[in-house]
């Protein structure tokens, strides 16, 4: 029989760490399976969530785990969970070095992965010049030049709240084309628009269009596609729900899922991405797991 926790929390980030840290502070044992893949590690800088604004996000995490650790209750393993089976009180995961572990309950906090569409020098300034969320580094481009590289019709709502960070040009590359009332919006936010195609990004956020030209701008954003980041909670049957940019875990107002025993918190288990939403959604779903141990 493998050892048995009070929960396992996969993801030991920020959304985990929080849920961590309510069952902790309720004297349960809790095992922390982590991945290491933080989904902001390409950041140098982590902005919006009062307290800790700009400082890097390694160092938050950082401090969140050793806080978390400090208390006896609590292990860390640094591993990836592959696999999870059974049912409320006897859950059991299984992780890449081979290891298995029982669990009365489950928090999932194993974020998401994004997928940038294929331009050449973009993945490589993700998180530095090119980003997805205005108000994360909106601020910091100072009122600049700000390029919205169309994925589809989401990216109409880039390009029309952006205007409020700076001068914003539209690249459309072929992806999207805005019809009439579209344009009528874009106009009156003040948005040019760029039919062209990219070729490449280059320098801090250039844009190389494929008929030569070279438009310069402070930054670049992009609505990344969004997976959950481990195939866990589909293994376990949790229902998902649909958003603007991927599919999430679905949860109710206390962070449960689908499945009896099972929650899930962080980007894993929403559409709108945070720092901040992560953390206030991991202490729900810590507070709402213990609570779970004793009501059922
Ligand atoms: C480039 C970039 C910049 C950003 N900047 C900001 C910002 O300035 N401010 C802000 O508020 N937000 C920012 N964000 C969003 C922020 O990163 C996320 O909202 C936040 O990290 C979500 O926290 P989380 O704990 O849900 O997931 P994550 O921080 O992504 O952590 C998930 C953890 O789970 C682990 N994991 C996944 N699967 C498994 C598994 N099977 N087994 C074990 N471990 C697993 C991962 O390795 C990872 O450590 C940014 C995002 C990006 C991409």
């Amino acid at each position: 029989m493998p050892e048995t926790f009070d929960a396992v929390v996969v993801g030991g980030s920020y959304a985990g760490l929080s849920a961590a840290m309510q069952l902790a502070r309720a004297r349960r044992r809790v095992l922390i399976v982590d991945a290491g893949q933080r989904r902001n590690r390409f950041a140098t800088a982590s902005h919006g969530l009062i307290g800790q604004d700009g400082r890097a996000p390694e160092a938050i995490a950082a401090d969140a785990r050793a806080q978390v650790l400090a208390y006896p209750t609590v292990q860390w393993r640094q591993a990836t969970a592959l696999r999870a089976d059974g049912a409320i009180d006897r859950f059991e995961l299984e992780d890449d070095a081979g290891a298995r572990v029982a669990a009365r309950r489950l928090v999932l906090a194993t974020g998401v992965v994004d997928t940038l569409p294929e331009i050449d020098g973009l993945q490589a300034r993700w998180g530095r010049s090119v980003f997805h969320c205005p108000y994360c580094h909106g601020y910091e481009l100072d009122r600049g030049r700000i390029g919205v590289v169309a994925v589809g019709e989401v990216s109409m709502h880039h390009a029309l709240m952006l205007p409020d960070w700076g001068t914003v040009t539209f690249f459309l590359d072929g992806r999207f084309a805005p019809d009439e009332a579209q344009r009528a919006a874009l106009a009156a936010r003040g948005v040019a628009v760029e039919p062209a195609r990219i070729a490449r990004v280059c320098d801090r956020a250039t844009v190389e269009l494929e008929d030569g030209r070279r438009i310069e701008q402070d930054g670049l954003f992009v609505a990344s596609r969004t997976q959950v980041a481990s195939p866990l909670a589909g293994q376990l049957g949790c229902a998902f729900e649909d958003g603007p940019l991927g599919a999430f875990v679905r949860t109710d107002a206390m962070q449960a899922t689908s499945v009896p025993g099972v929650f899930a918190c962080g980007d894993a288990a929403r559409g709108a991405h945070s720092v901040a939403l992560a953390i206030g959604d991991g202490a729900m779903a810590g507070t709402a797991a213990h609570r779970s141990l004793i009501f059922g």
